[in-house]
């Protein structure tokens, strides 16, 4: 096989690391003595290194299989500026170019090679593939084997067979590593099963991401709190997450009309719009794109320093893959979650639509209610992200919503007693709007036809624009005074912690945020970066890549921060390997020598 030697040394040639992070260095200790590996590590763990790094040393070629086209195409280039040579076959190839890499990989010319799942189902394919050395299958977003993960895709299960055959034809059985995200014990179980793995060994990595500082705001005005939020961050890049398509349009829109240059994206655009939104926001074009969850897939963008979550998510493995694009090259990010009991509602919505059979509905309702839960939870939201991985929470995070409150607390007991006396009074059989009207003092038709204007709470927030009355009906929801009940059209109920509240017994508190300011940056030179910034759009255009395949910004800031004017010096740079030396190096050389010149001049006159 290969040595551990080799394989430290192929990561500082090649990537211009020092050292593996823990995770990897077990996977690769265990793919090195040819056993089969399930790797599950959170996104942005570096897990691609994983199975690189050995299909370099190995004999033969390595096959990938990644669902994802557009990711394919990614890693690819990103190996090519690596000096490593890798080919991808999916839909968006002709079949002579598809021949010609087949060709490639039986002559050893290529060491890499990625397919799409659906193309193990191809005869053609399985045929061609018993000539290519195969030394390895490596089996990215492996969760798809199973129907318990969270994005089931049969095509998943021919990997398995695909691998029989090849034995069968006389091959030699190829060492297969597995990679996920996200798997609970229960998925982990089923996919090792499913992809017929021999005695694996299993290296979970933690979910902890130690650069990502998670929050959760409940009750928050979402439109005012997204505008304030990314004015703030205006040279940052985020992605905003809504559940539907209406609530991305209104995102974007607003956006625009406050000057903002932002993306959208979601599957109700044409193809040519997504793909330009999609590079815009790779590009660095956008800073920030509105999106549903159909973005995202294919995205590996590195320097996305917040993700924002308008609406709360099915389940917690579509959040943390959602929020999990934040932050992958490790520098400090924020992921966000607006919180609003309606929320609920629509997931429920989602789940009673589909036409998934019953045991499996029961399945998403079990799994949203661990997603409501999170948006509750009062303890350290990455442990609770970690636990429910099936991993030991240790300390607290220290940098997430619930460890770090800096929120204000008002007191609003005296609006709560009022709102639950009147929701009371209307004996808990009327909707958040009815109750606002009622309070606002309204005399609407609905609101006479019942006598309403009659009640002595009629009219006794008239101080407050209906809206904003609404809005702290959905704060007490969320703090679990109230609650909405099911069906199309809910109703509002008191909680009996609404009665202590009534009786005096007890107060409200409403804690406005008034953090998740922007953090200072670090102490190296904005300006320098700024100027690196542009040399990396330059050099990526002209290499037609995004920019962070070029360096990515943690190796751009310790650019400005060590100001490398030879080789040697660049290459001591994280993220700097011999390849990306030689193509891209020269003009961050060049900045540098020039600067130090002109510092020189000064220090002579
Ligand atoms: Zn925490």
């Amino acid at each position: 096989m290969f040595t551990m030697d080799q394989a430290r040394s192929a990561l500082q040639r090649v990537y211009g690391y020092d050292g593996f992070r823990d995770g990897q260095r077990k996977i690769i200790e265990h793919l090195a003595e040819g056993k089969d590996t399930v790797g599950i590590m959170p996104t942005g763990g570096g897990k691609s290194i994983c199975y690189q790094i050995p299909a370099m040393l190995l004999p033969g070629v390595t096959l990938v299989i990644s669902p994802l086209i557009s990711l394919m195409k990614d890693q690819v280039d990103a190996l090519h500026s690596l000096g490593v040579k890798a080919g991808f076959i999916n839909s968006t190839l002709e079949m002579g170019e598809a021949g010609r890499l087949m060709w490639q990989a039986q002559e050893g010319r290529i060491k890499l090679l990625y397919v799409a799942p659906e193309r193990l189902e191809t005869e053609w394919f399985r045929e061609r593939a018993k000539s290519i050395p195969i030394s390895m299958v490596a089996v990215d977003e492996a969760h798809c084997v199973s129907q318990w993960g969270h994005d089931f895709r049969p095509s998943y299960r021919t990997i398995a067979p695909f691998i029989q055959e090849l034995v069968q034809s006389g091959r030699e059985r190829p060492i297969v590593a597995a990679f996920t995200a996200t798997a609970t014990p229960e998925v982990t179980e089923d996919l090792i099963h499913s992809l017929e793995l021999l005695e694996p060994e299993l290296v979970v990595t933690g979910f902890k991401r130690d650069n990502l500082a998670f929050t959760v705001l409940r009750g928050e005005e979402r439109k005012a709190f997204t505008l304030d939020y990314v004015r703030q961050r205006a040279s940052e890049s985020g992605i905003i997450y809504a559940s539907t398509r209406k609530e991305v349009e209104d995102i974007y829109d607003m956006l625009r009309h406050a000057g903002i240059a932002a993306g959208r994206y979601h599957a109700g655009l044409e193809d040519e719009e997504r793909a330009k939104m999609q590079e815009a926001f790779l590009y660095d074009d956008v800073r920030v794109i509105a999106a549903t969850n159909a973005f995202g897939m294919g995205i590996d963008k590195s320097n996305v320093r917040y993700v924002l979550h308008y609406n709360m998510p099915k389940h917690m493995e579509a959040y943390v893959q959602e929020a999990g694009r934040a932050g992958r090259d490790s520098e400090p990010s924020e992921c966000v979650l607006l919180f609003h009991p309606q929320d609920i509602l629509t997931q429920k919505f989602f789940i009673e639509q589909s036409e998934a059979a019953p045991e499996r509905k029961a399945h998403e309702y079990k799994k949203l209610q661990v997603m409501i839960d999170y948006c509750y939870t009062t303890g350290c939201l990455q442990n609770y992200m970690v636990r429910y991985f099936g991993e030991e929470g240790e300390q607290p995070c220290g940098v997430c919503g619930n460890c770090k409150d800096e929120r204000e607390s008002i007191d609003i007991t005296i609006e709560a007693q009022k709102i639950f006396s009147c929701i009371y009074r209307m004996r808990e059989r009327f909707g958040v709007s009815m109750v606002a009207s009622v309070l606002k003092g309204s005399r609407n038709k609905k609101v006479m036809q019942y006598g309403f204007e009659k009640l002595s709470t009629h009219g006794e927030m008239r101080h407050l624009a209906e809206k904003e009355i609404s809005d702290l009906i959905y704060v007490l929801i969320a703090e679990g005074y109230l609650q909405l009940s099911e069906g199309q059209y809910p109703v509002v109920r008191l909680l009996p912690l609404a009665a202590d509240v009534l009786k005096g017994k007890r107060t409200v508190e409403q804690r406005v945020a008034k953090s998740l300011k922007p953090k200072a940056g670090t102490v190296i030179d904005e300006t320098i970066f700024e100027q690196l910034r542009l040399i990396r759009r330059e050099l990526a255009s002209q290499a037609g890549v995004p920019p962070y395949i070029v360096f990515n910004d943690s190796t751009l800031r310790e650019l400005a921060e060590l100001q490398p004017t030879t080789e040697a010096g660049m290459l001591r740079i994280k993220g700097v390997g011999e390849a990306k030396l030689k193509q891209f190096g020269m003009p961050f050389l060049e900045f540098f020598q020039q600067r130090e010149e002109e510092a020189g001049r000064y220090d002579m006159e």
